[in-house]
């Protein structure tokens, strides 16, 4: 099924809490949905889409553009698992440039080669670094090329840091035209302690968590075939809350502008925790020692 206007939806997260295989496997449901999608790396790691190439190298945007100034769209990208197109922006050359800048050069490109027009996606995936929401990464939600932003968390503290953070960078941007806040993904959920924190985050930030995903073994198993768990076991309990989050997201979702927790008042929340999980053990050990 191809609709006429693409939906372009980032997704955020901090690194190594699972934001490209979530993303990737929300590709591949909406993929075996029957929905054409493409999905844009923007993570100068540039392995944003490997699992839906069976762990395939395909060169970047950047590194394309570096090399032979002027590629093309088979140069630079590759197609996946269910036909999804899969392209990585790439990153600086170490030690110089601005990744972020080089978020917006790829983009850029794949407007000036008629990416959009030529393939007539009905979905278009931005898998967003968000340790940093610097203006490089911001570019994604505040310059118009995504409509709406979903943040992948873990109740990890780094991890909900950097999605108050994204949440500050939303409710800059938004007003003026920038994304909107489709929701929280909460993933790794591993006990009921790391929901409910999750839950207890977004309720405070006005936020909504839109899916719980369960950390699985059966993740780890299909990435190491280089696939998602949609393509490796696709009658999982797994890939069915992929699929579950992957009709949310092509949904008309409803969207918001968050109200971030200030730098006091997200250590408060932290520690109440903390106190809530320990019992205030932690700081009853650490007395002991100081
Ligand atoms: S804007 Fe962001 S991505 Fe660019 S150099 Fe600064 S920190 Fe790095």
């Amino acid at each position: 099924m191809s609709t006429n206007k693409p939906k372009h939806i980032a997704i955020y997260g901090k690194g190594g809490i699972g934001k490209s295989t979530t993303t990737s496997n929300i590709s591949a449901a909406l993929a075996e949905a029957g929905h054409r999608v493409i999905q844009i790396g923007c993570d100068p790691k540039s392995d944003s889409t490997t699992i839906l190439r069976g762990g395939e190298d395909l060169t970047t945007v950047l590194d394309s553009l570096r090399d032979s100034g002027r590629p093309t769209i088979a140069d630079v990208s590759a197609i996946g698992f269910g036909g999804v197109l899969c392209i990585e922006a790439g990153g600086p050359v170490p030690g110089v440039g601005c990744a972020g800048r080089g978020i917006n050069a790829a983009v850029d490109l794949l407007h000036e080669l008629k990416l959009f027009e030529e393939f007539k996606p009905d979905y278009v995936l931005y898998d967003v670094l968000g340790d940093v929401v610097c203006g490089g990464f911001a570019v994604p939600i505040r310059s118009g090329i995504a409509e709406s932003a979903f943040v992948v968390t873990s109740s990890d503290f780094m991890a909900i840091f950097a999605a108050n953070n994204l949440f500050k960078a939303i409710s800059k941007y938004a007003p003026s035209g920038g994304a909107r806040l489709g929701g929280v993904i909460a993933n790794s959920i591993q006990t009921p302690y790391a929901s409910a924190l999750i839950d207890d985050f977004a309720s405070r930030t006005g936020t909504n968590v839109v899916g719980y995903v369960p950390r699985s073994l059966t993740v780890a198993q299909s990435e190491l075939y280089g696939q998602t768990v949609i393509e490796a076991a696709p009658a999982s309990e797994q890939a069915d809350v992929y699929r579950q989050l992957a009709r949310h997201i092509a949904g008309d979702h409803p969207v918001s502008i968050p109200k971030p927790l200030n730098a006091p008042a997200l250590k408060q929340w932290a520690k109440q925790w903390g106190d809530r999980v320990f019992g205030g053990a932690a700081e009853r050990r650490l007395a002991e020692v100081v």
